[in-house]
């Protein structure tokens, strides 16, 4: 099947064709044509199937008939994350460039003023998070009720991450009539009932996972203690040459203090959380994507979506919270069919939460340098998501909750809108001059000032518990064996 067999117009052709693709993937084949004629969608699909495409490049053909107003779009495509929305943003610049349409970014931790700048002008497209807004729709900034084309995007992060009673107040500010297009990573009971509240008479689309079956994760642990962890870690990097990958952090400040150890001990390291300005957040994640930075230290909830492919190692400086991000945070190496490497320091502290970890993965993560077992365990999307259930009652009752979970968009129930307002910067100002309370972030008593020797004086900010994630489709437990070559790695091991 090709790109011109599914209908769209010449100049959303021309584009697709610079962007360098040659046909359409499955999810793209499946949906596009139904969202041309203009149903509503149901789309169960991943991040890295290409999905974006699927529901932008209908949607451009559609507007490409028809002008906007200030303040009014015609399309509204909400995301969970600002990193998801801004990549939705580029996906669109890259397959609207020969169409004409405008398209304006509504993401918290930017300036209102620009945002607004943007929405005052003619915009056919806004591509947002759903906190910043409603926000915007309270200042009375703009108005939807124009919109004829509405993107609900990765719904089960919108339900992981506690946005759905935004979401809905949303649904309810945009027209009853319209096409809606819904996608969800996974389909259960709780996301079925809510797709039915926002679609009408959808066409189901569904796709399975990219690479489901020639992926390889060899995976392997590192025990040591807490105070030898960080030296755990550099030692890891240099005898096994990881030059080029994730390393998870539970909290975001160990995100903070990991980077700066990281690159003052001269490895090339760049740090992703929620806390960051989203300006530096977009700086760091295009120098990791760019390979410019070779190490991402990020926490959960900054990396879950990223359109970042072949990394060939991730490492879990922390033992996950939760069962299943231990899952989706190594599906992000051997993507593809690629050989990846997925390795875990653990403490003894971590003995529930990898007990749950184990009992999720269908068995235990060999030492770092152990002899493969004769039979290894292949995962199928189906046993690894039956097996989540009740790996993740078993996470929860290991891991007592730590602190407010990292959402890079907070929900915005009416209780919550204070806090909300007071750390977002207000109109006019947020370039000029910060408020006192971003100049001076709340610090725990006993961290204020500490002197860390790795990295100077440690600036904390709030602890955050990594949260549920869907599943991802493809895990293979392999134990993985240092190269001949290698030189042992028993200080890093500790076992
Ligand atoms: P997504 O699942 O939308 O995040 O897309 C994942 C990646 O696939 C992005 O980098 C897209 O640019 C890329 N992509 C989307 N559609 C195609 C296609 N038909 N051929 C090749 N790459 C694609």
């Amino acid at each position: 099947m090709t790109f011109e067999d599914l209908g769209l117009e010449p100049s959303t052709l021309k584009a697709v064709a610079a962007s360098g693709y040659t046909e359409p993937t499955p999810i793209q084949a499946k949906a596009i044509p139904i969202a041309l004629m203009g149903r509503d969608v149901m789309g169960i699909a991943q991040t890295g199937t290409g999905k974006t495409a699927s529901f932008t490049l209908p949607m451009i053909d559609i507007l490409s008939s028809g002008r906007s107003k200030a303040r009014m779009p015609r399309a509204l495509i909400l995301c969970p994350t600002r990193e998801l929305a801004a990549q939705a943003a580029d996906n669109f610049t890259n397959y609207s460039k020969y169409s004409g349409l405008s398209m304006a970014l509504i993401i918290g931790g930017t300036s209102f003023t620009d945002q607004e700048k943007a929405l005052d002008k003619t915009c056919d497209v806004l591509i947002a998070t759903p906190g910043r807004l409603i926000d915007l729709f309270e200042r009375g900034k703009i108005l939807l009720n124009d919109v004829k084309y509405f993107v609900i995007d990765e719904a089960d992060r919108m339900l992981d991450m506690g946005f759905i009673p935004d979401v809905e107040r949303i649904a309810k500010l945009v027209p009853q009539l319209r096409q809606t297009l819904f996608f969800s990573a996974t389909m259960d009971k709780q996301i079925r009932r809510l797709s039915e509240a926002f679609l009408m008479n959808p066409k189901e689309v569904a796709v399975d996972a990219p690479a489901t079956t020639a992926t390889t994760i060899t995976q392997a642990l590192i025990k040591t203690t807490e105070s030898d962890k960080r030296d755990a870690l550099r030692k890891l990097i240099k005898t096994e040459n990881i030059d080029n990958g994730f390393v998870f952090c539970n909290r975001k400040k160990d995100v903070d203090i990991l980077y700066k150890s990281l690159t003052k001990h001269g490895f090339k390291a760049v740090a992703l959380h929620g806390d960051m300005a989203q300006s530096k957040r977009m700086e760091m994640l295009a120098a990791f994507k760019t390979g410019n930075a070779g190490l991402l230290v990020c926490s959960d909830v900054a990396a879950r979506g990223l359109d970042v492919s072949a990394v060939p190692f991730v490492v879990n400086f922390d033992v996950p919270n939760n069962a299943e991000d231990y899952v989706h945070r190594i599906g992000r190496t051997g993507r593809a069919g690629m050989q990846g490497k997925a390795f875990t320091l653990t403490v003894p502290a971590d003995s529930k939460m990898l007990a749950a970890i184990e009992k999720l993965i269908g068995g235990p993560i060999p030492p770092l340098g152990s002899t493969p077992p004769s039979s290894k365990t292949v995962e199928t999307e189906q046993s690894v998501e039956e097996k989540t259930s009740e790996a993740k009652s078993a996470s929860d009752e290991a891991s007592a909750p730590i602190g407010k979970p990292e959402n890079l968009e907070a929900p915005t129930p009416p209780s919550e809108k204070k806090t909300k307002k007071a750390t977002e910067p207000s109109a006019g100002k947020e370039t000029s001059k910060p408020s006192p309370k971003e100049e001076r972030p709340k610090r725990k008593r006993r961290d204020r000032g500490r002197h860390d020797p790795d990295v100077g004086v440690m600036d904390h900010g709030e602890d955050v518990l990594a949260f549920g994630a869907h599943t991802p489709s493809f895990l293979k437990v392999e134990p993985y064996v240092a190269e001949p070559a290698d030189p042992p790695t028993g200080e890093a091991t500790n076992a």
